[in-house]
């Protein structure tokens, strides 16, 4: 497996697949353009050949052309290995047989119950009254189609005989996939009867699971009008976006997505014009969900019910967006009770909605202000009780000192007095964790990692300095992923050209040599003078770094009185020192 996501990358022209995305424009060593991931007028985006890695310099993204084709398309790492071993013409191997083979089963045996439940519901007569029914709702047959919309007919062992009399599947696998159920005698049935079928797909469109809607007419008191799929290795409640796979395109184009609650909500809005839709299902939104669409686009337009599991669903969605830099707007409903009836109602007034959707902060504000008497000090205390715990979720400070203006001015108060109440939530978040302390270390590794990249940049350039610069380092070496690459280089004097020499460079390293090398867009070649100087830099501040350390280590020492240890650091630092001056001598 190993060898052949190697392969496959060899055989992938990184260029040309990122190409298919994003305009490139040769520049120097690399190509260059506006990045897919984040919203940009001058383009910091990078892609190299010879190495086979992107880079974005200004969101941070970045990786191979597997990840780039995980992070555009938002799909797993086997799909898009799929995907690239097609364009390159290599066949796969499952080295994990046994569990790839069980879900290809899995998948298969669902695909088949989608395409049986479509085809009752677009050709079958025990579909006519769901067709009529969805056509009520205005689904559309090219809506059926694209939603894959099906029909599992009101019998208790119409998908059991097609699939296991018929086609000849195992009833454990239609179990582990939970498209039937088993009685207390031990019987099978099926699971889902009489309802209308919504196939849930994952990122690249494969069936993993169903929502089924009980069709009206045959609606009883003891049976749920929503039923779903039980988890299973295919199909994650946390990790599902439904219509995700049919909204992807769009929400990329368009750069954001419009969250709803069920299936129906998301369908209509999609039908309405919408089509970067999609709909959580009936869960709080989870960090999964976030990440899937944070791949495509900055910003989450939510379309909740204005209740007040509407309101702890928006300040979840708040928290875990603010996280991921992402922003949040909200749908304001009105004109009908869901996304579903508003647009089925009229399209016009759903796109409406949508395009004056408030933002988030602006949305808790207004509600705040709406429940409460800004004209009474309660009032004021109430609103600011309510309010203020949003803003200090905002992690730009800028943005943050805006809204603050902004609820000062509706509350009467100076800004002042507002800013200071969110500080106070701030601080009472942090109360605990040691965030200055750590900040200065920050900022230290921060130049540390900058010099170190700079030199594996250089190095990789003109890898006949290594010979020189190699002896300097006498064992000192950085720590972290930069560190170790540079030991790397420093042992393996080749001299190869850069393409080869990737190709040798420890896996877990190879992103960092990427950022290193495009990190520089230079069109000429380093000097051999340049070389040195980074490196007598870097070695500066490791020397520097050591020293501090051990200053510390000393104090500690001589607390407890531990003379031998005193003796020992000395010799260390006395021998630091030494290296210091032969260090600057280089530079003289
Ligand atoms: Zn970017």
């Amino acid at each position: 497996m190993e060898d052949q996501v190697e392969e496959i990358k060899r055989k992938t022209d990184i260029v040309g697949v990122v190409g298919s995305y994003v305009v490139l424009k040769k520049m120097g060593r690399h190509h260059k353009g506006l990045c897919p991931f984040h919203s940009e007028k001058t383009p910091s985006f990078m892609v190299n050949e010879e190495m086979g890695l992107y880079k974005c310099f200004g969101c941070g993204q970045g990786g191979d052309v597997i990840k780039f084709l995980m992070e555009i398309e938002g799909i797993e790492f086997r799909e898009a290995l799929e995907r690239l071993a097609e364009r390159a013409g290599v066949k796969l191997i499952n080295r994990r047989k046994d569990d790839s083979d069980e879900r290809a089963k899995m998948l298969e045996v669902m695909d088949l119950a989608a395409r049986y439940y479509h085809w009752l519901l677009m050709e079958g007569n025990a579909g006519a009254k769901a067709r009529e029914y969805l056509k009520s709702r205005k689904i559309n047959e090219k809506i059926m189609e694209t939603f894959n919309l099906g029909f599992a007919m009101q019998s208790w062992d119409s998908l059991v005989n097609y699939l296991i009399k018929k086609k000849g599947y195992k009833e454990d696998l239609l179990e582990k996939v939970g498209l039937i159920s088993r009685s207390a005698k031990g019987g099978i049935f099926d699971k889902f009867r009489g309802r209308v079928m919504f196939p849930l797909q994952d990122a690249g469109g494969k069936v993993v699971g169903f929502t089924g809607r009980i069709l009206p007419e045959l609606a009883k008191d003891d049976e749920p009008k929503y039923m779903n799929s039980p988890e299973t290795i295919l199909y994650h409640k946390s990790r599902m976006l439904y219509g995700f796979f049919q909204a992807k395109k769009a929400i990329r184009e368009k750069k954001r997505a419009v969250l709803v609650e069920g299936q129906m909500d998301c369908i209509s809005s999609y039908a309405a014009g919408i089509s970067e839709t999609v709909a959580v299902g009936g869960t709080a939104l989870t960090e999964d969900q976030v990440e899937m669409i944070a791949r495509l686009a900055d910003k989450i337009y939510l379309s909740m019910d204005a209740d007040e599991a509407g309101n702890v669903a928006i300040k979840r969605s708040v928290d875990l967006a603010e996280k991921r830099g992402m922003s949040i707007k909200v749908v304001q409903l009105e004109g009908g009770k869901d996304p579903d009836e508003i647009a089925r109602k009229s399209t016009d007034k759903w796109k409406e909605l949508v395009e004056k959707s408030v933002d988030v902060f602006e949305y808790v504000m207004n509600g705040a202000l709406k429940k409460y008497d800004v004209g009474k000090v309660e009032g004021i205390k109430k609103i600011t009780e309510e309010v203020v715990p949003f803003l200090a979720k905002i992690e730009n400070e800028i943005v943050r000192e805006v809204w603050a203006k902004r609820l000062a001015e509706k509350l009467g108060v100076a800004t002042k007095g507002v800013l200071g109440e969110i500080e106070k939530k701030i601080i009472g978040k942090f109360e605990n964790s040691k965030v200055s302390e750590n900040k200065e270390k920050d900022v230290e590794e921060n130049r540390m990692v900058k010099l170190a990249r700079r030199l594996i940049g250089l190095l990789i350039m003109r890898q006949e300095a290594v010979e020189v610069v190699a002896p300097w380092f006498g064992g000192m070496i950085v720590s972290g992923a930069e560190g170790k690459l540079i030991a790397w280089l420093l042992e393996n004097r080749e001299n190869l050209p850069i393409e080869v020499l990737v190709e040798n460079i420890p896996e877990e390293l190879r992103e960092v040599v990427g950022e290193a090398y495009m990190s520089d867009d230079s069109e000429e070649i380093p000097g051999q003078k340049e070389v040195e100087e980074a490196a007598i830099q870097l070695l500066r501040e490791m020397i520097r770094d050591r020293k501090k350390e051990l200053m510390m280590e000393m104090n500690t020492a001589k607390q407890e009185k531990n003379e031998e240890k005193v003796d020992e650091i000395f010799s260390k630092l006395d021998e630091l020192n030494k290296k210091e001056s032969r260090v600057l001598a280089f530079l003289g």
